[in-house]
């Protein structure tokens, strides 16, 4: 008998948010590879920071994208290289402006905290300006 571990950890089903079903299209093996990793970089990142988030935006199709308030047109998750993580404390942003190195380390940017009121952008590609933290 399999013996299911308890897992704290981000699935791949979180970050598409069921917008793999109606927009399968959409979803090229290229998006589908970036998932895996934006995913998988979060993970790394929550265990070190020993915090559990929901996702709060994941993948956006370019549809879904669009009807976004205040969302970028170019926005990096249509492309699966980018999340949105709850952080209504601020304790996730908080850790990440305190361990930059671990930003660096594990291959994440974010936006600013000053920017993400509710939340925590994170991306695995870093922005036009390449700084670990920029602004929108
Ligand atoms: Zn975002």
């Amino acid at each position: 008998m399999k013996v299911r571990k308890r897992t704290t950890a981000l699935k791949l089903a979180d970050y598409y948010m069921g917008r793999d079903r109606e927009y399968r299209r959409e979803l090229t093996p290229e998006l589908r590879a970036n998932a895996r990793e934006t995913v998988r970089r979060i993970n790394r990142l929550l265990k070190r920071a020993g915090l559990l988030r929901q996702v709060s935006s994941g993948w956006r199709p370019a549809a879904i994208n669009a009807a976004v308030p205040g969302a970028a047109k170019g926005s990096k998750h249509i492309s699966c290289l980018a999340i949105d993580l709850e952080d209504r404390d601020g304790a996730l942003d908080a850790w990440c402006l305190a361990h930059l190195d671990v930003l660096e380390d594990i291959g994440l940017w974010l936006e600013h905290p000053a920017a993400t009121p509710d939340w925590c952008h994170l991306q695995t590609q870093p922005p036009r300006s390449g700084k670990r933290v920029f602004e929108p």
